[in-house]
């Protein structure tokens, strides 16, 4: 019936063609849940349950303006946890993720505590990966990220994203 008990701003980013809408699409795909934005379509909205609390995450993508290198500082503004994303057969999506996107996190998003997460996404295309899992695990580490890869073209592990993603949150008084 569209109440919840807890609202988060989740921001999507990377390189572009990494499959940020596509993870965004292939998460809202399967589901009823889904409000209609009622601002712009920078954003989808969807309901879920997670840990016991209805949540309402508000998702946003970003539009094709990461190909400006930088995106405006209102997509992570009061951002609760920001997902940044590589693909896994695309090396240069990766090596450029913590000079560029770290950095941009880093400097842009208001919530001290915002939770991070690095995600490798396109692991379907197996033989074709460049960026061993090792890799991700590492760098996520050194920049104190959670780490997954997933698939938005089989949704494998999409649906753990946003769920590891919002409980980590949960677990953070000042973001709640
Ligand atoms: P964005 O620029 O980061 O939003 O990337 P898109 O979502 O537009 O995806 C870029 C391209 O990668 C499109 O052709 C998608 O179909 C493809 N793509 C995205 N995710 C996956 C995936 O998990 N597996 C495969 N095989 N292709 C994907
Ligand atoms: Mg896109």
């Amino acid at each position: 019936n569209g109440s919840y008990d807890l609202s988060f701003k989740i921001t999507l980013v990377g390189a572009p063609g990494v499959g940020k809408s596509s993870l965004l699409a292939s998460f809202i795909s399967n589901s009823v849940d889904v409000l209609p934005p009622t601002i712009g379509v920078d954003f989808k909205i969807k309901l879920l349950t997670v840990g016991g609390k209805r949540l309402k995450l508000t998702i946003w993508d970003t539009a094709g303006q990461e190909k400006l290198r930088t995106l405006t500082p209102s997509y992570y503004r009061g951002a609760h946890g920001i997902i940044l994303v590589y693909d896994v057969t695309c090396r240069e999506t990766f090596t450029n993720l913590a000079d560029i996107w770290a950095k941009e996190v880093e400097l842009y998003s208001t919530n001290q505590d915002c939770v991070k997460m690095l995600v490798g996404n396109k692991v379907d295309k197996e033989s074709e990966r460049l960026v061993s899992r090792e890799e991700g695990i590492a760098l996520a580490k050194e920049l104190g990220y959670l780490f997954l890869e997933c698939s938005a073209k089989t949704r494998e592990n999409v649906e753990q994203c946003f769920e590891e993603l919002a409980l980590k949150i949960m677990t953070v008084p000042s973001l709640l």
